[in-house]
């Protein structure tokens, strides 16, 4: 069974680069036939525009038939706001925003109804994250910290649903990226990163008995495991994470963006139409793990 995404929008939040799993998930669903529009942070989106320019990222963007992988539309989307008038002026005033327009959660959705018409997406993809003191112990979290990483990395995920839900085609569905952090202690995961990733789990099942009964639409999270992505470089222990997995999971290989982007790719389409509230790991199945044999 072939899975054809043809005539279906995308809307991939968290893309800046060619190697995170927003990007590997975007390329996918292209790749199955969808159009795919991303989001991407304004402080990346300069360099983004350049790398895309200069064809950096062509080699990343290939086709297995040669083609390359476009986005429809590249929207300016800081996830930690939902209307232009919460975001302090200074932040407006950052070159970064200022000629971005209407970069907020309820920006994109107007800017998604003005391009494509009243329900213009079948797929949201939330694939971010920032936890400004991830680097720190939860024990040394500082309460502004602590609300960050949950404002950016899991609020924005129930915005979303609230804003975007509305414009999702019957048969529409949401899928957010969540790490094992949220059920087991990840030493060195900090700066309340991993609390957040506990309220994504929960809000995943709220938000699809409520979008499910109001849209008819379904809310899923994928687990992943560890890969070095930008985001997962900044937590300093990347590396050591991946060995230990190696190591220690039922599949020693190293997990791929690709490998999330396929489960990313079901997730979202017609085959999975019965799969809504779950948080499903692509993780070489380390979560099961308790003791291995050394
Ligand atoms: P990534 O760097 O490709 O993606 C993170 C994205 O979040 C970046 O594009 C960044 O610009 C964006 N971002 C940060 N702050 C933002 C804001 N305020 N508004 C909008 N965008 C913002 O890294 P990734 O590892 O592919 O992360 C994608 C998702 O996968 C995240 O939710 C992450 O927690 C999750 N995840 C990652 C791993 C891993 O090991 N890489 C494992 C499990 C889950």
């Amino acid at each position: 069974m072939k899975i054809d995404l043809e005539g279906k929008r995308a809307l991939v939040a968290g893309v800046a680069d060619a190697n995170g799993f927003g990007f590997a998930i975007g390329k996918t669903l292209a790749e199955a036939g969808a159009s795919v529009c991303i989001g991407t942070w304004p402080p990346a989106l300069g360099i983004l525009e350049t790398l895309l320019r200069r064809g950096k990222l062509d080699d990343a963007r290939r086709f297995s038939s040669g083609k390359l992988f476009e986005f429809e539309r590249i929207y300016p989307l800081d996830a930690a706001y939902d209307r232009l008038e919460d975001v302090p002026q200074e932040l407006r005033d950052n070159k970064r925003y200022l000629e971005r327009g209407d970069f907020t959660i309820g920006g994109l959705a107007e800017r998604l109804t003005r391009d494509f018409g009243p329900k213009p997406l079948d797929i949201v993809v939330h694939s971010l994250a920032n936890g400004p003191e991830v680097q720190k112990p939860l024990i040394e979290t500082s309460r502004a910290g602590y609300l960050g990483a949950i404002s950016t990395s899991a609020y924005s995920l129930v915005s979303m649903v609230q804003r975007l839900g509305p414009l999702l085609r019957p048969g529409g569905s949401v899928l957010s990226l969540t790490y094992l952090a949220s059920q087991r202690v990840i030493a060195g995961y900090g700066g309340g990163m991993s609390s957040a990733k506990a309220a994504l789990e929960a809000d995943t099942r709220v938000l699809a008995y409520e979008a499910g009964r109001r849209w008819g639409i379904r809310v899923n999270t994928l687990s992943a495991g560890p890969y070095a992505s930008r985001a997962a470089s900044v937590t300093g222990i990347i590396e050591r994470i991946i060995a230990y997995y190696s190591k220690n999971s039922p599949l020693p290989e190293a997990l791929t963006p690709e490998e999330v982007a396929n489960a990313a790719l079901f997730l979202v389409s017609p085959l999975a139409t019965g799969i809504t509230a779950a948080t499903i790991y692509v993780d070489k199945g380390y979560h099961a793990m308790g003791k291995a044999e050394d």
